[in-house]
């Protein structure tokens, strides 16, 4: 944790509560599209808006933390390189727990539409994407209704801002697939294939949209690329930590009293978001086990709640900051029953390319299920964490394997007690207890 208390400061979702937040008129009153208008008219060359976003520290917020100004410099120099190009922004989000990208779309999608043509103008993309979960239809409606408004002021076609800058931006639906938020699945999808991972390399920046230079960014990464722009990346790094600036849209969820999606600055503690915006764990009940980052990341023992939500410090901890996805589960959860639901997510959802994955997470899902049935054996035990190794770390084309193998490592050590009791007594420990609790939330 910190030792000085962090800055706080709300600029990613300064908009939302206004009434229609989600309009051009709205989103212009409150400074929207000064960015832009910075970089286009403002001297800005493409090479220094990228440097300006690598100075920020700017990480990527789906999931892999990657610094976003280091990513845009992988995009071949134009000169060498004459292919079309690409950006590819993934707003498929599906990681359960998560729910943050959903609100910017909702209620802030002229933002989003900012950063994309921001990015566009730094790697000198023409053409971008907006690949939507095909479950957000809001959000698919805000955007799309967004788009349009631009393109009518100007903002969005050719000569924007009666600029040389070109660019256009076009809408696509997902079909509900979890391995479409992959950046090479969602690439295939947009393609019009089928959702399958492509091998890496070559890495999209070389080799993407139709074999074209492409970058992919997620939505909450490209919201904040305005406010670097237009406060700077010293304001920046003020938020957050230093190898962790910024704020991070945190979605909150599970046995809490007020689920929700908050902004806080990168490095706050767990516990702050849990007592101080969520309420604390929901009747007063103690926290037994909790997931940092969307149900790919550990499961985490309650004790470890003063952890700070950074990319370093939940590392240390054992787990992933992820996409800042917390699922809290009070005493009255079965850690063995989460994850059993979670392996049958993995394996519902794996396209079957990779024999780890494809046999591995089915076997996963069939070993917790008869564990928390009460059929399990002692050596099943030996057996997820030889599963899990055999499955990852990057054995397989994409990492839907190690997002099934790394919570199973994590319930392994530190809920093997839990797992052994299921075995030892034939049923689980919490037996009426938690079936009880889940029929309360049922009818909650
Ligand atoms: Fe498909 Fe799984 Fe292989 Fe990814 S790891 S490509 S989801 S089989």
């Amino acid at each position: 944790m910190s030792a000085t208390p962090l800055k706080r400061e709300v600029y990613l979702l300064s908009r939302i509560d206004l009434p229609d937040s989600h309009t051009l008129s709205v989103y212009k009153a409150n400074g929207g599209y000064q960015a832009l208008e910075k970089v286009l008219t403002g001297g800005f060359t493409p090479a220094q808006v990228i440097q300006l976003v690598k100075d920020s520290g700017l990480r990527g917020r789906g999931g892999a933390g990657f610094s976003t100004g280091l990513k845009w410099s992988f995009m071949p120099d134009v000169a060498k390189d004459a292919r079309p190009r690409y950006l590819a922004v993934n707003a498929d989000e599906s990681e359960p727990g998560t729910c943050k990208d959903r609100v910017l779309m909702e209620k802030d999608p002229h933002g989003l539409i900012e950063g994309i043509l921001v990015a566009c103008y730094a790697m000198r993309v023409k053409t971008a994407y907006v690949y939507v979960r095909g479950e957000y239809r809001l959000s698919y409606e805000r955007v799309a209704a967004a788009v349009q408004e631009a393109r009518a002021a100007g903002l969005i076609g050719q000569k924007i801002l009666g600029t040389d800058f070109a660019c256009d931006i076009w809408m696509h639906k997902g079909a509900g697939a979890y391995i479409c938020g992959e950046e090479t699945g969602l690439m295939e999808s947009l393609e019009g294939k089928r959702g399958h991972p492509r091998p890496k390399p070559p890495f999209p920046a070389g080799s993407g949209l139709w074999k074209s230079p492409t970058t992919v960014n997620n939505v909450e990464t490209l919201c904040n690329v305005p406010f670097v722009i237009t406060r700077g990346a010293e304001w920046f790094k003020s938020l957050g930590t230093p190898k962790s600036p910024g704020n991070i849209l945190i979605g909150i969820s599970g046995h809490v009293e007020r689920p929700g999606v908050y902004e806080l600055p990168l490095g706050i503690s767990a516990r702050s978001v849990l007592e101080e915006c969520a309420g604390g764990v929901w009747k007063g009940r103690t926290l037994k086990a909790w997931i940092p980052g969307g149900s790919s990341t550990g499961l985490l023992p309650g004790a470890k709640i003063d952890v700070a939500m950074d990319h370093d410090s939940i590392r240390e901890a054992g787990s992933m900051l992820g996409t800042g996805a917390m699922i809290m589960l009070d005493e009255t959860a079965c850690t063995v029953r989460a994850m059993q639901v979670i392996s049958r997510f993995y394996d519902h959802e794996s396209c079957g390319q990779c024999s780890q994955c494809r046999e591995g997470t089915q076997w996963l899902a069939q070993i917790f299920a008869r564990l928390e049935r009460g059929q399990g054996r002692m050596e099943d035990i030996e057996l997820l964490s030889s599963l899990a190794n055999g499955m990852a770390p990057a054995k397989t084309i994409c990492a839907l394997a190690d997002a099934a193998a790394i919570p199973t490592h994590a319930i392994v050590k530190n809920f093997r007690a839990e797992l052994e009791e299921h075995v030892r007594l034939g049923r689980c420990p919490l037996g009426s207890a938690h079936e009880a609790a889940e029929l309360e939330e049922a009818h909650a």
